[in-house]
């Protein structure tokens, strides 16, 4: 078994790259289909989803826009419950179809809380693509989360843009903490 250790904490290897690209690739396919003659506007959920999003936006060949957003909600290894502010939120996006775009959904808390607030500008349609989802983990019932790449045990991953203490997030391939 492949094992790293980032900062103090040992991961081991999780999913591939290519595992990572094969369903993104179908991600996109699904979106294509759904947002045929529209011009969905992608927001990514920073820092995290910064990998997912350039992967994803590739396979996309519907006419789109690209914006990125901020959420400093998490700390360690567990979610802290809190939904700090909500940075760099963009705006006129009245009427507009609206595409999440989330690393990993736990509690689901972030990406509920950001989905409400976006909803305050009208826009015509809203949905949301995580990476990454974690069905024990969830609190709240996120209607709009369509377009889930991986449904994942309740434990912690690093890599592909997600990162432990700030580090990991350059590794290509996804980690899960190993136990102890
Ligand atoms: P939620 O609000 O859904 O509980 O938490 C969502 C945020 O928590 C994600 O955007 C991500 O930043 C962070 N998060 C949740 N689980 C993990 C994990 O296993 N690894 C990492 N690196 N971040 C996580």
């Amino acid at each position: 078994m492949h094992k790293i250790k980032v900062e103090d904490k040992e991961f081991e290897i999780f999913l591939e790259n290519d595992t990572l690209n094969k369903r993104i690739r179908l991600l996109g396919i699904q979106i294509n289909v759904d947002y045929e003659g529209k011009c969905p506007l992608f927001i990514g959920v920073l820092n995290g989803s910064f990998l997912f999003m350039a992967d994803l936006i590739k396979e996309i060949d519907v006419p789109c826009e690209v914006a990125f957003m901020r959420v400093a909600s998490y700390e360690g290894t567990s979610s802290s419950g809190k939904v700090k502010e909500l940075i760099g939120l963009p705006e006129n996006i009245e009427g507009r179809d609206i595409i999440i775009i989330e690393d990993i959904v736990d509690t689901g808390l972030t990406l509920s809380h950001i989905i409400k607030t976006l909803k305050e500008q009208k826009p015509a349609s809203i949905k949301a693509s995580a990476l990454l989802l974690k069905p024990s983990a969830l609190k709240h019932e996120i209607e709009e989360l369509e377009y889930v790449g991986f449904e994942i045990p309740n434990e912690f991953v690093v890599g592909y843009g997600l990162d432990y203490n700030g580090l990991g997030r350059n590794l290509t391939d996804i980690y899960r903490a190993t136990e102890g």
